[in-house]
């Protein structure tokens, strides 16, 4: 692990366990659990390129959230990224800015990012939910079905090699569970009926309120790191 790593797990307050992250970013296999199943419902965005998809989405109003946003957030970074990241929502600044993980819990994102090599455009981010849903609130299960063809052509699109599910929202609805994130992290899964591997980790704005939980992140983006690089075996 170089200085420049080591310096932002440093910032993170995470200690570095050179060894197992050397032997897992170099390829070896990691746990793999039996794929958690998910249908897509099929829609008119199957066939949309980035473009045309991103068009229709600031356009969208298949929600109650259009009403409340001042921009939709779409999602940021490589069109070929081999990581996508994906949190719940827009909060009040990514509405603002239209852009996705900015601020204190965005910062903290960068810094795990880093510490595994990757600058924020060399990865993709995006949301279940477009618009920021009103107070900060969790999406609703109906708002999320009604986002779901979007973030589901853009994982189609993409087609990354691995998928991290950031909190509990993300976690659920890439998972179809319902089991809080501390049951569903620490293992690789696959998305839907693809081969895709998937990790669910804490949300950074989790890490900020709870500190010691930013070991376990680590952990996950190890783990994630592996299943990427074994290419989902
Ligand atoms: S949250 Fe998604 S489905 Fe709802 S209005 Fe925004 S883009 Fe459309």
């Amino acid at each position: 692990m170089d200085a420049r790593r080591l310096a932002c797990l440093d910032a993170m307050g995470i200690p570095a366990w050179s060894r197992r992250t050397d032997r897992i970013l170099a390829g070896a296999p990691c746990p793999v659990l039996a794929p958690a199943g998910s249908a897509d419902a099929p829609d008119e965005t199957g066939a949309m390129g980035w473009e045309a998809l991103e068009a229709r989405v600031s356009a969208c109003t298949r929600c109650a959230l259009h009403a409340g946003r001042t921009r939709t957030v779409f999602g940021v970074g490589h069109r070929n990224a081999d990581w996508l990241i994906i949190g719940e929502a827009p909060g009040a600044e990514e509405d603002r800015r239209g852009e996705p993980f900015v601020g204190r819990a965005g910062k903290l994102l960068d810094a795990m990012l880093a510490a595994l090599g990757y600058e924020r455009n060399q990865v993709y981010i995006a949301n279940v939910v477009k618009c920021r849903p009103p107070e900060n609130r969790d999406p609703r299960p109906e708002e999320a079905a009604s986002c779901a063809p979007y973030l589901d052509r853009q994982i189609e699109l993409l087609a990354p090699r691995v998928i991290l599910a950031v909190g509990r929202v993300a976690a659920q609805r890439l998972l179809g569970s319902d089991s809080p994130v501390g049951r569903l992290r620490g293992r690789v899964h696959r998305y839907g009926a693809t081969d895709i591997p998937l990790v669910v980790t804490w949300h950074p704005a989790y890490l900020l309120r709870r500190p010691e939980a930013k070991a376990d992140a680590w952990r996950d983006l190890v783990l994630a790191a592996g299943a990427a690089v074994a290419g989902g075996t």
